[in-house]
């Protein structure tokens, strides 16, 4: 009973979900008596795997190749598949990220495996079946899955699990991929744009967001504001984004991004379902509108009514004070 945890990083710096779903996959080879192996892909340094190893995997076999040097989703799911193949794998998690969502059904085709996408919890495991909570119908409604396959596929949503380290002893295998079929090639990234250096809004713990309540672009420095003062990353509704607003990058709900944030802020957003969609999963919702009748409140943990030009400055200076 094998686990493998698939890890991602960007330009060789392991993703926050990278030691979330390690902690994830430990959880589960604890469970089974089993050590974990990670398996990584790409150009990544000795040191940066070591870190790694402090998460609690007992190995982690290495893949370099140049033409694995950027994410490619069927050269990356027939190396991962082989992995699995190879060591033997029963138990495989990975981030439910964007490469995560292309990597899992592909994987679990090549397999012949059971998958569970959209992860919020740890599994419970009961002989070879697995049984999972998942968010289903956009995060209108959980869904426990259960997987009887011999090789099950895990895709964890981020902010599902701490990441914590559990010194092990790590091996860093070095390994050298398969006979590289050029038929998994046939799509290559040609150029990577960074288009913010601000924190990544899939794996945000905290989010800041706005709707059209904010009448326009010039108001956004309330936001950001706060944002700033939170550590947070910065979203929107789709009408905001649409208009120009802001960037298509920060539009959230059923069209958009999907988050699940331990704290979402949402301001002079009316809480339309389609929104709804992409963040219910946040852990703590906390509602800014000037209407008291506004959907939102129905789901918000915390509502204030008031006017967000009044309340978002008050908020950030409080952060700011209690910070100081
Ligand atoms: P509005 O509905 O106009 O709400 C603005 C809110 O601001 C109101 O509640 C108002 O009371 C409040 N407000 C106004 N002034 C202030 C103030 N000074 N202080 C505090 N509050 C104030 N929407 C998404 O967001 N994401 C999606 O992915 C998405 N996908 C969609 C897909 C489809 C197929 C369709 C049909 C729609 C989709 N929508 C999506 C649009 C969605 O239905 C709503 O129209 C949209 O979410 C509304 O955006 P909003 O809340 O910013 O604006």
């Amino acid at each position: 009973m094998s686990v493998l945890v698939f890890v991602e990083h960007t330009e060789g710096q392991f993703k926050k979900s990278a030691y979330e779903v390690v902690s994830y996959a430990k959880a589960i080879a604890k469970h089974l008596h089993q050590p974990l192996t990670a398996l990584a892909i790409g150009n990544i340094t000795t040191e940066e795997l070591q870190r790694l190893g402090r998460y609690g995997a007992s190995k982690i076999l290495h893949v370099n190749h140049h033409k694995l040097a950027s994410f490619i989703n069927q050269g990356y799911a027939s190396v991962i598949a082989h992995t699995v193949r190879e060591e033997g794998v029963e138990f495989m998690v990975l981030s439910n990220s964007f490469s995560g969502k292309d990597l899992a059904p592909r994987l679990a085709a090549k397999l012949q495996a059971g998958l569970a996408s959209n992860v919020v919890a740890l599994p419970e495991i009961d002989g070879d079946q697995l049984t999972v909570k998942t968010t289903a119908f956009s995060g209108k409604a959980f869904a426990y899955i259960t997987l009887h396959s011999p090789v099950k596929v895990l895709a964890v949503n981020a902010n599902t699990i701490e990441s914590k380290e559990d010194p092990t002893t790590t091996n860093i295998v070095a390994l050298e991929p398969a006979a590289i079929d050029m038929a998994d090639f046939k799509a290559m990234i040609k150029e990577l744009i960074q288009t913010t250096d601000k924190v990544a809004l899939p794996e945000a713990e905290i989010v800041v967001s706005g709707g059209r309540g904010l009448k326009g672009p010039e108001n956004w420095n309330i936001i950001e504001d706060l944002a700033e003062a939170l550590g947070a990353a910065v979203a929107c509704s789709k009408p905001v984004s649409d208009a120009g607003w802001r960037p298509h990058s920060e539009h959230v709900g059923q069209t958009g991004i999907t988050i699940s944030p331990k704290l979402y802020f949402a301001v002079g957003i009316s809480g339309a379902i389609q929104h709804l969609a992409g963040v219910s999963s946040s852990k703590v919702i906390v509602v800014i509108n000037k209407d008291p009748e506004a959907p939102f409140f129905k789901v918000a943990d915390y509502g204030i009514v008031g006017d967000a030009f009044e309340l978002v400055p008050k908020l950030t200076a409080a952060v700011k004070a209690y910070k100081n």
